[in-house]
């Protein structure tokens, strides 16, 4: 063949694969992102939490999605699921209970507990309570709410928030109370082995706390059966009403309120055992298997020997369920937005006349709000060779973009959320070549990538496992937004522009690596 004849080629393939390539973009298209998301992050899924009925519905819905796209079942297998089974350990409504009786055992009176967290095994205990204010330490204004008074064996009653010891002595009007400021007086109630943890809402907070905002709560526990060693965990930690406080505190002739006043005008702790009453806690739990599915299915390549390698994606389906107060977190953002991306970036690849050289596989995800469940186990226990999985490209929260509230900080994290042309590409950069394709990609899609390497979120999502096996991963990411793991990561805060253009990102991404026939060079592999 000739020179000339060789360049003609070449531009015909060249101009080929761009018209397939974007045909294939075209598929990635609104109207389906919106009619996706619309049932995903709809309440009818229940904030799709590992081990529940919403949960297998999402599962179900992107399963047969995928399959209608035409994404095959891994060869020997019949369908897309990968089973993880759990043990579920609930607590059973109306049997969490605080009896308290004098020390004599004396008039009986029962109150609700509402736990923080699901304790594994059911709970029956009695102890004497102390009411040690705030639960709070500051050395430099020398304030110790358990100077001089023992809390280990004993049950602790703690107000949320903390005296603004610099001001009136009240807790700031304008904190409202924030799960993270409350999770950080733990370790101190812990470590002194108090034996259960009653937190009340402080009076200067207005509304109570069984209808406010602590909302630790979940109403079950997953004890993962496939790892092999099964982490249980038991946090005597519950919330009380006001009422119930006060009921406690009548032995000593005294009111939360009147409590709370004394701390401020004193600016000093006055913390004290309760005399003369016992507190019997009792909570009882159910125990279930439940099963939740990974979802992997792929397209194979279409070169006899390359198709035994893989580009693997990757966005997990599950979100947080519901929280304490009985909020339905719809995870619209988180992520409902990536599992979108995923089935749009499938329909792009199945509509290739020409598949790249090697296979593509697409992995939704489940477990991953547990601790990165499903891709930790699919990372043990793979449906392709690792050895063959050249790449993996993952989804984690991918449509939101930053708004007028977008300030200060999230009850989760720093708010860093990205503008409307903007995303975060996350990685350790073991391939700078991978890299380079992948913010190319972006531009391409008109996105502006921000190449953070590692930044504060790489250990946080399901490229993890793989990174930790060796396998370059990159991490496409809008940042923190104030509603994140709030009940209003909603639909109606998506921006579809952004989930199309990161789709067509992450399709373009791994195109091009699927159909190379060199494997990306890795300069930079990772440490085992
Ligand atoms: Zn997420």
């Amino acid at each position: 063949m000739k020179l000339r004849s060789l360049f003609l080629l070449a531009a015909i393939l060249v101009a080929a694969s761009s018209y397939s390539q974007k045909k294939a973009l075209n598929q990635i298209t609104l109207e389906e992102a919106q009619k996706q998301m619309r049932y995903l992050a709809s309440d009818a899924l229940e904030g799709r939490r590992t081990g529940s009925d919403g949960n297998i519905r999402a599962a179900e819905y992107i399963s047969s999605l995928a399959l209608e796209i035409g994404i095959k079942p891994l060869p020997g297998h019949n369908d897309l699921y990968q089973p993880l089974n759990y043990l579920k350990v609930s607590s059973v409504p109306g049997e969490s209970t605080v009896t308290l009786t004098d020390s004599a055992g004396n008039n009986p009176h029962t109150a609700a507990l509402f736990p923080l967290m699901t304790p594994s095994e059911n709970v029956s205990y009695s102890g004497e309570v102390v009411f040690a204010g705030y639960g709070f330490t500051n050395t430099e204004a020398k304030y110790n709410d358990f100077a001089g008074v023992s809390i280990t064996d004993r049950i602790v009653i703690i107000m949320t928030r903390k005296p603004d010891l610099k001001g009136s002595g009240m807790p700031d009007p304008n904190e409202d109370v924030s799960e993270s400021a409350e999770v950080r007086k733990l370790p101190m109630l812990m470590l002194q082995k108090a034996k259960a943890i009653f937190y009340v809402a402080d009076p200067a907070l207005g509304s109570d706390i069984s209808s406010s905002t602590l909302s630790m709560g979940s109403s079950y526990q997953l004890v993962p059966l496939f790892k092999s060693q099964a982490f249980t965990f038991s946090l005597n930690a519950y919330s009380i009403t006001r009422e119930t406080a006060d009921m406690l505190l009548k032995n000593a002739g005294v009111t939360l309120a009147e409590m709370q006043d004394s701390i401020a005008s004193s600016k000093k702790p006055a913390s004290f055992i309760i005399p003369g009453l016992k507190a019997e806690v009792k909570l009882n739990v159910s125990k279930d298997t439940v099963t939740s599915f990974n979802i992997v299915g792929y397209l194979e390549g279409s070169d006899p020997i390359l198709k035994n390698e893989c580009v693997i994606y990757t966005a997990h389906y599950d979100h947080s369920g519901i929280d304490g107060s009985g909020r339905i977190l719809n995870g619209a953002n988180d992520n409902a937005s990536g599992s979108i991306g995923l089935l749009g970036i499938a329909r792009a690849f199945s509509s290739l006349d020409k598949k790249p050289l090697r296979s593509i596989l697409f992995f939704w995800t489940t477990g991953e709000e547990e601790g990165l469940h499903g891709s930790t186990y699919y990372a043990e226990n793979p449906l392709f060779p690792l050895e063959n999985t050249i790449a993996n490209i993952n989804f984690d929260m991918i449509a939101r973009s930053r708004r007028e509230t977008d300030k200060g900080a999230s009850n989760n994290g720093k708010i860093d959320i990205t503008g409307p042309d903007t995303i975060r590409v996350i990685s350790a950069h073991e391939s700078k070549a991978f890299v380079a394709l992948a913010k190319e990609s972006c531009l391409k899609a008109g996105l502006h990538p921000i190449d953070e390497g590692k930044g504060s979120h790489f250990s946080g999502s399901d490229h993890y496992p793989f990174h930790r096996k060796g396998i370059p991963a990159i991490f496409f990411f809008t940042g923190i937004h104030l509603d994140y793991h709030q009940h209003t990561d909603d639909y109606e805060f998506i921006d579809f522009d952004k989930l199309l253009k990161v789709s067509k990102a992450g399709f373009l991404t791994g195109y091009h690596l699927a159909s190379s026939r060199e494997r990306p060079v890795i300069d930079n592999p990772v440490k085992k």
